[in-house]
């Protein structure tokens, strides 16, 4: 049995121990005693060396904890070594871990939402509340609240107890026997074998970052410590780096991306009808110089080599507009087809092209007035253009 040292004192980041067994691959070691945080109730395993070797994995393995190496190690059973563990990742998690603990008890005494999951990240933690929704203005209120209860410093004590006299748990516990109780001083019980801080003002700052609905709950997105500071800068950067792409204050730059979002709306309408424009004096000239088939109907056929052809729906929109015809526009890069047909002119473009297309392996199609498609290579687009050229009425 491995004796948790962590649970006595979570700031132990070095101790000596001994090698109570190796696993068979020498992957695996266990000690009489360790400080090593396992992955369990949600907060993540700690990193460190055990000696030279580097622990990438600690697992509860109930009875014992497994410190997991890198490499295959050369140590032996009843050698004494010394474990460090790496206090930068430990006091981040210790720190959100303990934030977690207060943020429960904020939300589930000021609002009525018991905690009904955790979750601990890498970057960031979420919190899942029982609310339906939780509003901006609570969000602000809600951090405030926490923030002033970091500051509070209430005291954080460790404390066995038997299970079934522990009394005013925030969460009753299903366990028997001892039972591990943290306590934040006129603040929370709770059953939990994790690792916090020893007053509330080492958590540090806290930050709400968002609140999102999920499923019937709301998940809250939070921050402590370094963590908060951390990413308060990278936001201060962003926004400075934003500001100086409009060359002004900070503090103006919501009010002026609203402006430019709405001049980019503006000119882009302005863009269309301009395209819309060019397209009707382009389809006019062409239209002037080309003479109809002895049918009557104008065939028009775009070449692109470069270009999709979706960007000539304008012009093809045009053309169909002036009189009996059709319009075929290819590109080779990328391969694409359209084909458009005038009102009245007998001939179904969608139905047309997806016949054409599915002979060749291709595929599209559309209304009857404007078809769009996809052929597999240029053999394939030849073929569809010598069919196209001389549809006629069916
Ligand atoms: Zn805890």
């Amino acid at each position: 049995m491995t004796d948790r040292l962590y649970y006595t004192d979570a700031y132990l980041r070095d101790f000596t121990a001994t090698v109570l067994a190796v696993s068979d691959d020498a992957r695996r070691v266990y000690l009489d005693r360790t400080a090593f945080y396992p992955t369990s109730g949600g907060q993540p395993h700690d990193l460190g060396t055990l000696g030279d070797a580097i622990i990438v994995d600690v697992l509860d393995e109930e009875e014992r904890i497994a410190h997991v190496l890198a490499e295959p190690s050369a140590l032996v059973v009843g050698q004494s070594l010394t474990g460090l563990v790496q206090w930068t990742r430990r006091f981040d998690f210790m720190q959100q871990h303990t934030g977690q603990h207060l943020l429960s008890a904020m939300f589930a005494d000021v609002y009525g939402w018991p905690t009904v999951s955790v979750h601990f990240g890498d970057e960031t933690s979420t919190l899942d509340i029982a609310a339906s929704s939780v509003s901006a203005d609570t969000l602000r209120d809600a951090e405030w609240r926490a923030n002033a209860l970091v500051t509070a410093n209430h005291e954080i004590t460790v404390a066995f107890e038997d299970a079934a006299l522990a009394t005013g748990l925030r969460k009753a516990s299903d366990r028997s026997g001892m039972l591990r109780v943290v306590s934040i001083a006129e603040l929370d019980r709770s059953a939990c074998g994790g690792t916090h801080v020893r007053r509330t003002g080492e958590i540090g700052s806290i930050q709400l970052r968002a609140a999102e609905r999920v499923k019937q709950h709301t998940r809250i997105e939070f921050l402590c410590g370094n963590r908060a500071v951390s990413r308060a800068r990278h936001d201060a950067t962003l926004l400075s780096n934003t500001a100086r792409l409009f060359t002004a204050a900070v503090g103006d730059v919501p009010m002026l991306a609203e402006q430019l979002h709405a001049r980019v709306v503006e000119l882009e309408r302005e863009r269309k009808r301009l395209v819309t424009d060019l397209a009707l004096l382009d389809a006019r000239a062409r239209w002037d110089s080309t003479t109809p088939d002895t049918d009557g109907m104008r065939r028009f056929h775009l070449a692109l080599t470069d270009g999709a052809v979706r960007e000539q729906e304008p012009l093809a929109q045009a053309l169909t507009i002036l009189g009996p015809c059709v319009v075929l526009v290819t590109s080779t890069s990328p391969l694409g087809v359209m084909f458009a047909a005038a009102e009245r002119v007998g001939i179904d473009a969608g139905k047309t092209l997806r016949t054409v297309l599915s002979a060749v392996g291709g595929r599209g199609g559309g209304s009857a007035r404007f078809a769009q498609g996809s052929v597999p290579d240029v053999a394939a687009l030849a073929s569809v253009v010598t069919q196209l050229s001389v549809v006629a009425p069916s």
